[in-house]
């Protein structure tokens, strides 16, 4: 038995499935995860020894790569002053004052330790300054955990089979809309016949839950125009693509170039650094609407901790424009690499990408909304995932994810990618 499947069994016994977040648990690609003991730059080495390119950067957070020099040297001064204090510190300021200078729209930002968490506080101020109970989401997109938007859910969700999370009251589950992603006519009619029972209507800038799926043009803005004419609210949650596709996210892609603005943002994964940090932000006149400012409750014990703080600032202050433009020429040869593999050994996907956010898809068709998503032939995708991670390619372990560069890429990693993305197709053509 390999040390990961010892770890693994130890696991079962004392944590749900084995796993702190569903995803890991390789379910649907078979299997036993394995055990990570260390990571730096673009590789991971698990507790066998064995190395591999990571494909994944903890879901998104990993933009510089492991254990970035700066931020390790940063975190580590920060530590030696303490953890967490539970009371205002620096570097939360100079975070979000860096986070205020590249997001034109915001004024305001409010740390969380989770996106989960920044998302349910922009509900609630959403709730809070409409009077009304009404959330839109779109089919597929992913926003954390929060009861209200687990519903439709893409990822992890979609990629464990499961119907929406038991658990989730009628009465809050009513509360939630879900429509099919892109579809403007569906958001058109909804406001027609509900229009003055909408709080928000959310959507991932970019969505990247269910594999990446490119918004389709003038969409966001469509939303904007909608809940502006509709007196609701438009949250663009950005904890995915925020400071990850740009240095000021998708809105500096399409908003700032189009014209418009979101009334609030979320971020998270990349604003961390790998620490556990996300933020909700946007103009005062709505976030000043939290306590102690205003009368809607927000809270967290760790929240804006220095040394999560710390390592976003000083992985923000890294990602400079040389970054951006490495991440996006890493990311478009990762998936020309890949795709020429699959085709050369005839296996039917779907490469497609948003800015340098990109993923897979082994269908026949392009992928759209969930239910195009859900076409999948998750077998071959099964067979690729074993093989790329045989070969030592760390991939995520589901059909349903976008897959992650960072700064720390070079022309090798993009070597091991390519011979085993040629031993991987043949083995997921077998499958088809
Ligand atoms: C990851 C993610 C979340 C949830 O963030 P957590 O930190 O995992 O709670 C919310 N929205 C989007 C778009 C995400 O990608």
């Amino acid at each position: 038995m390999t040390d990961s499947a010892a770890w693994f069994e130890r696991a079962q016994q004392v944590i749900p499935g084995g796993v702190s977040s569903p995803v890991r648990a390789f379910r649907s690609v078979g299997g036993t995860p394995r055990y990570v003991a260390h990571a730096r730059g673009s590789r991971i080495t698990d507790t066998d020894g064995r190395d591999y390119v990571d494909l994944v950067g903890s879901w998104g957070p990993m933009i510089l790569g492991h254990a970035h020099p700066d931020v390790v040297e940063a975190v580590t001064a920060t530590i030696q002053g303490s953890f967490s204090f539970g009371a205002p510190c620096p570097p939360e300021v100079e975070l979000a004052e860096e986070i205020v200078r590249r997001i034109a729209p915001v004024d305001r930002v409010r740390f969380t330790n989770s996106g989960t968490e920044a998302v349910m506080t922009a509900l609630r101020l959403a709730r809070a300054s409409t009077s009304r109970n009404v959330i839109v989401k779109f089919a597929g997109c992913y926003h954390g955990h929060a009861d209200s938007l687990l519903v439709a859910a893409g990822s992890g969700v979609a990629t464990l089979g499961l119907p929406d999370s038991p658990g989730v009251t009628p009465g809050v589950a009513g509360d939630t809309v879900v429509l099919p992603y892109g579809n403007t006519e569906a958001l058109e009619a909804l406001f027609a016949l509900r229009g003055n029972e909408i709080a928000a209507v959310i959507t991932e800038a970019i969505p990247a839950n269910m594999g990446v799926v490119p918004p389709p043009p003038g969409f966001n803005q469509r939303i904007r125009d909608l809940t502006k004419a509709n007196g609701a609210l438009f949250i663009f949650d950005e904890v995915m693509t925020g400071f990850r596709v740009k240095d000021d996210g998708w809105w500096g892609a399409e908003g700032s170039a189009e014209g418009w603005q979101p009334d609030l943002f979320t971020y998270g994964k990349v604003i961390g650094g790998g620490m556990p940090l996300a933020a909700v932000a946007g103009s005062a006149g709505i976030m000043d609407m939290l306590a102690p400012a205003g009368p809607v409750y927000q809270a967290g014990t760790l929240s804006g901790n220095p040394t999560a703080t710390t390592a976003g600032l000083i992985t923000l202050r890294h990602c400079t424009p040389e970054v951006y433009d490495h991440l996006d020429a890493t990311a478009a040869s990762v998936a020309s690499i890949v795709s020429a593999a699959l085709n050369r050994h005839g296996v039917v996907h779907q490469t497609q990408s948003a800015g340098n956010l990109f993923s897979f898809f082994f269908t026949d068709r392009p992928v759209r909304t969930y239910d195009d998503a859900k076409t999948q032939n998750t077998k071959v995708f099964a067979a690729f995932f074993h093989s790329m991670l045989d070969n030592g390619v760390w991939l995520p372990p589901s059909a349903y994810e976008a897959w992650f560069v960072s700064a720390a890429h070079t022309d090798d990693d993009l070597a091991v990618i390519e011979v085993a993305a040629g031993l991987a197709a043949a083995e997921a053509v077998k499958q088809q």
